[in-house]
């Protein structure tokens, strides 16, 4: 299948956007993903799905922890930072007052712990425990298309 063909296809799923952060022996790194999903209850577990070639990938299996913080619309900025989209030289400033390297007020912070690893293709899947988590208001990034959107404001909920 053409690769191209596929993502555009796949970028009519439209998605929020996340962080996913590790803290291996102290040093945060940062990678933007919308390859993320709520997939238990009871436990409370979720998913995300990181590229063979990121090196995310192997500070989570390093570190066995993850964080997850879902970004808000005034958050696209940072989007692009982790997504190495824009120049960074500068050491990014984490949130770790939950004791793990979060984005300051995203919509919503999740620390987990590894649960399940799963090789697919050329990604892997980590199932994590979501060990700590907070919630705020405020409105979500999104990305359709390969495009950054916000909700129509008929739609925001708060
Ligand atoms: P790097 O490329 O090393 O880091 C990413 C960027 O973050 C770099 O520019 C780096 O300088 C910066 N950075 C990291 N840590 C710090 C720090 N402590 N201080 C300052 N800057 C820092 N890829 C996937 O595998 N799965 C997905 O689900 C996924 N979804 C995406 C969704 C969107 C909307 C976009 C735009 C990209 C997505 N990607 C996804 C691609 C992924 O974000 C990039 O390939 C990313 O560069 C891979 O990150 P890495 O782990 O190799 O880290
Ligand atoms: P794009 O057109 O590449 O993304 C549209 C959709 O395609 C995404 O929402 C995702 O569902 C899918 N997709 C894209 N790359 C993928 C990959 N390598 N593996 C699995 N699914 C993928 O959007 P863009 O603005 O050109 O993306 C910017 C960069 O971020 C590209 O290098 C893209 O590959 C990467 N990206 C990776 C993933 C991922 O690994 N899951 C997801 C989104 C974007």
């Amino acid at each position: 299948m053409d690769s191209r063909e596929f993502r555009n296809a796949m970028g009519k799923f439209a998605t929020g956007v996340t962080v996913i952060s590790t803290d291996v022996k102290g040093t945060y790194h940062g990678m933007t993903a919308n390859g993320f999903m709520s997939i238990s209850l009871d436990p409370a577990l979720v998913a995300v799905s990181i590229g063979e070639k990121a090196q995310t990938l192997q500070l989570i299996k390093e570190s066995g922890r993850f964080g997850v913080s879902i970004l808000t619309k005034d958050q696209l900025h940072i989007s692009k930072q982790f997504a190495g989209q824009v120049p960074s030289d500068v050491a990014f400033h984490f949130d770790v007052a939950n004791g793990f390297p979060l984005i300051k007020e995203a919509l919503v912070q999740i620390v987990c712990e590894v649960e399940q690893e799963i090789v697919a293709g050329d990604h892997t899947v980590f199932i994590g425990r979501v060990e700590k988590m907070v919630a705020r208001n405020g409105e979500p990034l999104l990305f359709s298309c390969g495009k950054y959107a916000e909700l129509d404001p008929q739609y925001a909920v708060l």
